[in-house]
């Protein structure tokens, strides 16, 4: 079996870690671009001993020349697009540099592939809140996208141009349209990373109290590991199309705070509600159907909410 060699961007991010690690078990030759200039913390590929598996290189996607060098130098057989300003309130503060990087990435590895070599494979990491403003639930691949904000909006451009190249120029490329996923190495500014964080520090009397938005939200919850497994799935199958990776079921961000605070014997008044942290629109439901994925691609997922609090909570009690 000949090596096959991989681009995976955003390498730092929480995807990009378990990524790492499963196309390890795959014999990959690996590539992971980072931003340059040391801003880029790769603690998730120390924390799950593959650093010393991938070659780091430093490219501005947002700089055409820099991708297509790269794409000369490796000659990869597949790339796995994962940077992107993730963050959905941040992009409410910086929209337009979220919507500039999640775009014009996107734009530049896909020309890149079409000058370099039309036959590499491509994935794109799709959101579910390009959905935004839903009317029928559970969302679908056949879901019609209404986003509400300006990271959505960058998802749902990026989306677009994905299935535009794969349409217009037969190449290979896919997008996860990916349900919220969570794993003890996402960014502390996520509801449900924060959620248990805080809740431990409160636990031993670290910090008195935790400042919420709006909780009576509902949202569709996974686990990261098993997300980037329906990834690597996407791009074996033998032809390119897009899918959701999701659990099938939403849940209160409310229930997932008392679920927590039960779990560490916290009482409910250690926690309020902030206005301030409020978005200036939000999806209020939102649940996929992950029957295609798992039909077409055997992507197997069974966790329920409650499970994936369980293994988050443990794994964090562990390393704090
Ligand atoms: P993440 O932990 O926030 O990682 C994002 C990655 O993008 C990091 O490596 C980050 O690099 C990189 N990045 C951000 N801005 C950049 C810039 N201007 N230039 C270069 N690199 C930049 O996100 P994730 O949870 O792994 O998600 C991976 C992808 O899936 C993202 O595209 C995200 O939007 C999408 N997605 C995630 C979810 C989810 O629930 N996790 C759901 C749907 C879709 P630095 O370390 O240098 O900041």
């Amino acid at each position: 079996m000949s090596t096959k060699t991989a681009i995976i961007t955003g390498i730092s991010g929480q995807d990009g870690a378990y990524l790492t690690k499963l196309l390890c078990t795959k014999a990959y030759k690996l590539i992971g671009l980072v931003r340059g200039n040391g801003a880029s913390d790769l603690k998730g590929l120390d924390y799950l001993n593959i650093r010393s598996e991938v070659i780091i290189e430093e490219c501005d996607l947002l700089d055409i020349s820099q991708v297509i060098k790269l794409l000369y130098q490796y000659r990869p057989n597949e790339i796995y697009n994962l940077a992107a300003q993730s963050s959905v309130s941040l992009s409410f503060k910086q929209p337009i540099g979220t919507f500039q990087f999640n775009t014009i990435s996107v734009y530049n590895l896909l020309e890149a592939i079409k000058l370099v070599d039309i036959h590499i494979k491509f994935y794109q990491a799709s959101s579910s809140e390009m959905y935004g403003k839903v009317n029928k639930l559970p969302i679908t691949e056949n879901s019609i996208l209404h986003p509400v904000s300006p990271y959505a909006i960058s998802k749902a451009a990026a989306h677009w141009t994905c299935i535009h190249y794969r349409e217009s120029y037969n190449m290979f490329v896919c997008c996860g349209i990916l349900f919220n996923h969570e794993s003890y190495l996402r960014n502390s500014t996520f509801f449900m990373k924060k959620i248990i964080r805080e809740s431990i520090k409160i636990s031993r009397g670290e910090i008195d109290r935790m400042e919420v938005g709006n909780i009576d939200i509902r949202r569709d919850f996974g686990y990261a590991p098993a997300y980037v497994e329906g990834m690597y799935l996407m791009m074996q199958s033998p032809i390119p199309s897009d899918y959701i990776l999701c659990s099938g079921e939403s849940v209160k961000l409310r229930s997932i705070i008392e679920y927590i605070f039960q779990k560490l014997n916290i009482d409910k008044s250690y926690y309020s509600v902030s206005k301030e942290l409020y978005r200036p629109a939000d999806i209020e439901n939102i649940y996929g159907d992950p029957t295609r994925a798992k039909e077409s691609l055997g992507w197997n997922y069974s966790l329920n909410y409650e499970q994936l609090l369980d293994k988050l909570l443990a794994e964090e009690l562990q390393n704090t």
